[in-house]
């Protein structure tokens, strides 16, 4: 309680984004302004991106000056912010530690349409834990294993600060991070960005290596995104070393909580391919990947390899690329390739973390 008299704006959280909406409209109250203040101000940080009181004009001056003192508007800091050719910008944000864990950085990347779709929106890529457990040796977000889970509010800050950068029309929780090992506070954040930003179940793909038990347990919460399995092989021995947190797990297991999810939503299966050269991209594996996913109406997007700093993995060459697609195609399924964005930003999927 201040001692000067002044309102007790009430307890502390860390940033506007954390607070309950009551106890957000209470202290907004104490400091002065009104009940719907609070939603305006949330509104405009999260739906229009605006990262400071004082361009919330929407707001009274005064109650603005108060909030400044009082309420902190971001928990995360923005210590570095990289663009790549392309226009696709990286954000460095580091929060700090938190009871269930030590502080650290997360990346969140901003994707533009290319050439004619400018102004379309953007595609954001966001980050659901500080660091990874997974620890997939072809991938630099692991490396150091996991710090903690992001809590709601700092996923959702990525939001805010992605918006800041532009309109959005698509997100992908395909940053730093398993999401599935942070499920809940991925949905919590995810029900406000439905709210607040207009995006919808179809306008959002989480990635996920998928862990059977907790695919099922995730389908019967009704998810409102999309999703996408990591797969990265057909044979099961290969896959405990690709994914070695799903050591032991038979793949028809991981495909079949898949399916669960896919028939919950409504939609076609998706899977992950990362195409590494020598290891995983033979037409051998693409014969059998077809086997593998056999009868499914699925869509593959392979992703040939961005070089990581030391991994010891290389890209294939862009004919074997072609033929890998080919063949699953022939194979009666959808195979698309990802092109590359932000590879000079070191914004490329699997290179978040490499601070170039
Ligand atoms: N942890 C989630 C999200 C990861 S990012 C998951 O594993 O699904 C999205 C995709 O990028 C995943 O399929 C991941 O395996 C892939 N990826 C990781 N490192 C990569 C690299 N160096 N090159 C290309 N893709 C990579």
């Amino acid at each position: 309680m201040p001692s000067d008299g002044a309102p007790d704006p009430g307890p502390e959280y860390p940033g506007l984004l954390a607070w309950p909406q009551e106890a957000l409209e209470e202290s907004f109250v104490a400091l002065g302004g009104r009940h719907f203040h609070a939603r305006v101000a949330r509104e405009q940080l999260l739906g229009k991106g605006v990262l400071d009181y004082d361009s919330m004009t929407s707001l009274p001056a005064r109650l603005r000056e108060a909030l400044k003192t009082e309420i902190p508007l971001l928990s995360g800091t923005c210590t570095r912010r990289v663009e790549a050719r392309d226009g696709t910008t990286k954000l460095l944000l580091d929060f700090p530690a938190h009871e269930t864990g030590k502080g650290g950085g997360v990346e969140v990347v901003h994707i533009p349409p290319l050439g004619s779709k400018r102004g379309q929106g953007a595609t954001l890529c966001v980050s659901t834990q500080i660091g990874c457990p997974v620890a997939c040796p072809f991938c630099a977000s692991g490396l150091d294993g996991l710090a903690r889970n992001l809590q709601p509010h700092e996923i959702l800050e990525q939001f805010a600060q992605g918006r800041a950068l532009g309109e959005l029309r698509r997100v992908v929780v395909m940053g730093i991070g398993e999401p599935l090992l942070n499920f809940e506070n991925l949905a919590l954040a995810l029900e406000q960005v439905h709210e607040h930003m207009g995006l919808g179940a179809r306008k959002i793909t989480v990635s996920s290596v998928g862990f059977p038990e907790r695919l099922h347990r995730a389908a019967r919460t009704q998810p409102r995104f999309q999703l996408a399995i990591s797969l990265h092989t057909p044979d099961d021995d290969q896959h405990d070393e690709l994914i070695p947190a799903l050591r032991g797990t038979p793949i028809d297991e991981i495909l079949a909580a898949g399916d669960d999810w896919f028939q919950v939503t409504g939609r076609e299966g998706t899977y992950e391919y990362v195409l590494l050269g020598g290891t995983n991209d033979s037409p051998q594996h693409a014969e059998r990947l077809v086997g593998r996913l056999g009868g499914r109406r699925a869509t593959v997007n392979l992703i040939p390899y961005n070089s990581t700093r030391g991994l010891g993995y290389h890209r294939p060459a862009p004919e074997d690329v072609e033929i890998f697609a080919t063949l699953l195609r022939e194979g009666g399924l959808v195979a698309t390739v990802r092109h590359s964005r932000g590879a000079d930003g070191a914004a490329a999927c699997g290179q978040l973390r490499m601070h170039s």
